[in-house]
């Protein structure tokens, strides 16, 4: 190989950070380290779904593998007209059909262990990854800008390492975004300082998710003819709580996820019901807010609901709760040589199953500017400020429009039933009637233009 431009280290192997190494992956001038707080890579037991937007970027990573992903999916990928998801009004003895969401191409569904199998079997031999490793701190040099200046990372173990760049991957307790705010903070005034520092911790949405798998076989021997087999996905509406169930893993499972909306909760500090065990997760850094759910615990939220509803949560053995937290909105999620992608940079509510197609839009950006020949160590500061002009705005939208899906889908707002389905769409059609692609030719026009003020 010839000799690196630089050598980039990622912080955190989850979704975003997996699709950055194998997007960099396309330069072979570019050295990758990925460090992971865990044993090993893995990914919970639940669903996940990514819409047009985001599979159209993953297709841009090869052949092999959107192959890849469409065998683990089961069904191809279409840009027509289909119907998407189902809305009923579940919280009644009889449900009603609200309406049927209807999206420009298919939302991909995977079980996340199966997605993230895909990402890891592409990691090329110029990435190296390091398991096991927290990452504490970093220290960027001041002369962030001279070339002889790497940045230092501290593990949580007392090892250090050095790279050149530093994207903070790591989920949205960062601990790259808590030292970058503070990086931040001390080129402020007292105010704008106070206002830097309090986006590092999370915040407390007031909505609690309950996530499941069940298999699909458990659900066939009492109903085979369940509306869930046609492979649509059903939102069960209610008031303050819903949830959603769509087949995984070639239909062997259906996904759950389920969530309660307490909006006078929303900024508070999360309280962990005490009846509810904590779940030790292995190296993952939010277990106080992840709890360990009965059966009775999980259905709970959603007693009185209609029978289609029911017949799915009575096959539920237990689930997880996850208190669903968010990232303040940021003044910036670059500074120097460090960026920050995916939850680190602004987790959202997962109302619009967006946050993981976020982070891949986010890694596929950066690639993009990192990777163009005219973006030397010199110049990337000016790479990462061209992601940070180009993404920002854009995930701060679709955070606002996530929240505003939950609560259209909890009736926690003055659209009238009529007014939903038409609500909901026009809020969500971002997903699958807008591309990357103009955000990533202004990168490349910025980046090649050096003159051009980004500010
Ligand atoms: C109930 C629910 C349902 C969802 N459904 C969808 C959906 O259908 N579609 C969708 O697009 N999104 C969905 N999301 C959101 C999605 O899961 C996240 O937005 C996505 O996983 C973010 O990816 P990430 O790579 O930024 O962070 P993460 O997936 O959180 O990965 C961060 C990684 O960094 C590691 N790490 C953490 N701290 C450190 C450290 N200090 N040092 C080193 N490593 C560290 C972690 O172990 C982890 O591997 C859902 C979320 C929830 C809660």
């Amino acid at each position: 190989m010839s000799t690196p431009k630089f050598r980039v280290a990622i912080c955190g192997g989850g979704v975003g950070g997996l699709t950055l190494a194998v997007a960099l992956s396309r330069y072979p001038d570019i050295v990758v380290d990925v460090y992971e707080a865990a044993q090993s890579f893995y990914e919970v037991g639940a669903g996940i779904g990514i819409w047009p937007r985001a599979f159209k970027v993953l297709r841009k990573l090869g052949h092999d593998i959107e192959q890849q992903l469409l065998q683990r999916c089961g069904y191809q990928f279409t840009e027509e007209y289909v119907p998407g998801i189902k809305h009923r009004k579940s919280d009644q003895a009889v449900g009603t059909q609200l309406f049927e969401l209807i999206t420009k191409g298919n939302q991909m569904r995977f079980h996340r262990a199966d997605f993230h199998g895909v990402l890891l079997s592409h990691l090329p031999p110029s990435c190296t990854t390091h398991n096991t490793k927290r990452l504490k701190a970093y220290i960027q040099p001041f002369r962030h800008r001279s070339r002889n200046s790497s940045i230092t990372l501290i593990f949580t173990d007392g090892s250090t390492a050095t790279c050149d760049v530093l994207i903070g991957a790591d989920g949205i307790k960062s601990a790259v975004r808590s030292c970058m705010m503070r990086e931040l903070a001390e080129c402020m005034d007292p105010d704008g300082k106070q206002s830097v520092l309090s986006c590092i911790n999370p915040v407390w949405s007031g909505v609690t998710a309950y996530r499941t798998l069940i298999p699909a076989e458990k659900l066939r021997a009492r109903c085979p003819d369940h509306p869930v087999f046609g492979g649509e996905i059903t939102q069960y509406l209610g008031k303050d709580a819903f949830f959603l169930a769509y087949t995984v893993s070639l239909g062997k499972y259906i996904n759950i996820a389920g969530f309660t909306l307490q909006p006078d909760l929303v900024d508070t500090v999360y309280e962990a019901d005490a009846r509810i065990p904590r779940r030790p997760f292995e190296g993952k850094a939010n277990s106080e807010w992840v709890g360990e759910l009965t059966a009775k615990q999980f259905v709970e939220p959603f007693k009185g609901f209609e029978e289609e509803a029911r017949l799915l949560l009575e096959c539920v053995d237990r689930g997880t709760l996850w208190a669903a937290h968010t990232v303040k909105p940021l003044p910036s999620t670059n500074f120097g040589r460090v960026a920050l992608l995916g939850d680190a940079a602004h987790a959202m509510l997962p109302f619009q199953g967006a946050g993981a197609g976020m982070s891949i839009e986010d890694a596929y950006l950066l690639a993009t500017v990192l990777g163009h020949k005219a973006t030397t160590l010199d110049t990337v500061p000016r790479a990462l400020a061209i992601y940070d002009k180009l993404r920002r705005p854009f995930s701060s939208d679709v955070a606002l429009r996530s929240r505003f899906n939950g609560q259209l889908c909890a009736f926690q707002t003055n659209v009238p039933l009529h007014e939903l389905g038409k609500t909901i769409t026009k809020n969500w059609e971002w997903a699958w009637l807008t591309e990357l692609d103009d955000a990533l030719k202004e990168a490349i026009k910025l980046v090649e233009n050096s003159s051009i003020n980004i500010n």
